[in-house]
């Protein structure tokens, strides 16, 4: 999953980062309302997490002219603690939740978990397909009961999948979504992983949950197919 942090304040900015790649996604990082509004709308991203208070273009603004582009990547606001009206001027402008600061990094790493449920129209808290289950919080993987052990990688590719269940991923999708941008896409890094995740999830069971999709990518589905 692929993340859009903007905040101004480095120190803030890179605890976020490296916390969030810890749990194996893809950060990109902007320093003011206008490079940000640039990224999100170049780029396409799982979540943003928003700070109110940024140079050039404020959250709220910058929240505001992402929406009129009809982009609708969950927003998290980061908002000034006590400031309630920074907290509906946020919800008001199309942010989808807002954190008060200074906050837990937990509780970022939940309601981060929350948007991304949001986007992929999943409420439950785990993700599934057939018998395989993803918990993105405990970050355990089973399927028909029988724990499997995924590397990091693995698992930000498997859960990426799951939050696409039954949608073709292409090749550079994957690379934007699970590597970050500067991935060289002429590498074959991508099938090399497909064909690993592959040999934990599918090897001695009856039904592959990942299927290639010839000249088009891949597909994660728990549907029977013909082939
Ligand atoms: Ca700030």
């Amino acid at each position: 999953m692929r993340i859009l942090v903007i905040e101004d304040e480095k120190k803030v900015a890179s605890f976020i980062k490296k916390g969030l790649e810890e749990q194996s996604y893809v950060v990109e990082t902007a320093f003011n309302g206008l490079d940000g509004e640039r990224l999100a709308l170049k780029n396409d991203y799982d979540a943003i997490i928003l700070d109110v208070l940024l140079p050039k273009q404020d959250g709220i603004a910058t929240c505001q002219k992402i929406r009129m582009k009809q982009i609708d990547t969950p927003i998290l606001m980061l908002t000034a603690m006590g400031e309630t009206e920074d907290k509906v001027r946020g919800l008001d402008s199309g942010a989808d939740d807002y954190l008060t600061k200074p906050f837990h990094f937990e509780e970022l790493l939940a309601r981060v978990r929350a948007l991304l449920r949001r986007k992929s129209q999943d409420k439950s808290a785990v993700l599934q397909a057939g018998e395989l289950v993803l918990d993105p919080v405990t970050r355990k993987v089973e399927r028909d009961g029988r724990q499997i052990r995924l590397t990091s990688r693995e698992f930000a590719l498997l859960e990426y999948f799951l939050r696409n269940k039954g949608q073709i991923l292409s090749r550079a999708n994957l690379a934007q979504h699970v590597w970050n941008v500067s991935f060289d896409m002429d590498s074959n890094v991508i099938d090399v992983y497909v064909k690993l995740l592959r040999q934990k999830i599918d090897k001695g069971f009856d039904t592959p949950l990942i299927r290639t999709m010839v000249g088009a990518g891949y597909v994660l589905s728990d549907e029977d197919s013909d082939d």
